[in-house]
């Protein structure tokens, strides 16, 4: 292998994190060790990685609030969360919380070695959780895979250029966005093309999804200097 898959082990345990890091040495990934929760947010702000193996008993910030965080920054990487504790509220808190599986110490190194190289194949070609594919915002949700909407008023299909808009103010969650920066974003045109087909189309999302589209929460202008999409209003 030239290029090596690269993985996160968050570990407190010495000899447990020893044995995992040489074990996956072997079977040819790259590991990088830390051992807390902290250390593990970190490195992932910096360096990507393919998947995380997520001890859950962390001292400081624990596994579940690693992922809870995680995935509340929309970061979609693999975890697998490892846990002493195996009972089916474990289990259960695990998955709810954004872990793509879960392993129950101690186990068998060999089963572990099939998990992670199982994930991996996973992420390769779908998502792992129905839930990825669903943004939610207010009352509305969308689902970024089918291009459907369902709001307060039903079920629609979006366009193509609906969508291309939303998942950019996704992305930009909470920034402000010049019309020029949209306009070649979504339309590809230079900042100069008409500004009006933009703003005609932000009042068409806001008929879809604000509850009050003359006052809206969730498709905000910004004075003198655009748009800005939040997600979740105060
Ligand atoms: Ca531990």
């Amino acid at each position: 292998m030239n290029h090596k898959i690269a993985l996160l082990l968050v570990e407190d345990e010495p000899h447990i994190a020893q044995a995992l890091v040489f074990n996956l040495e072997e079977e040819g990934y790259q590991v990088t060790h830390v051992e807390s929760g902290e250390q593990a947010l970190e490195k992932l702000s910096n360096t990507p990685y393919s998947l995380i193996i997520l001890d859950l008993a962390l001292p400081g910030i624990d596994g579940l609030e690693v992922c809870d965080h995680l995935r509340k920054q929309g970061n979609q990487i693999p975890i697998l969360m490892l846990t002493a504790r195996g009972t089916a509220q474990d289990r259960i808190t695990g998955l709810t919380t954004g872990a793509d599986d879960y392993l129950a110490k101690p186990f068998n190194l060999k089963e572990f070695l099939l998990r992670v190289a199982g994930l991996l194949r996973r992420a390769n070609w779908q998502p792992i959780h129905s839930d990825n594919i669903l943004y939610t915002f207010g009352s509305n949700q969308i689902n970024l895979e089918t291009d459907q909407a369902t709001t307060a008023n039903g079920t629609f299909q979006l366009t193509e250029l609906e969508m291309k808009m939303l998942r950019f103010f996704f992305d930009q969650e909470g920034i402000v966005l010049s019309r020029g920066k949209l306009l070649k974003q979504v339309w590809g045109m230079s900042p100069e093309t008409e500004t009006r087909t933009l703003d005609n189309f932000i009042v068409r999302l806001r008929k879809y999804f604000e509850t009050n589209p003359a006052k809206p929460r969730h498709f905000r202008t910004v004075r003198g200097r655009g748009y800005r999409f939040v997600q979740n209003p105060e």
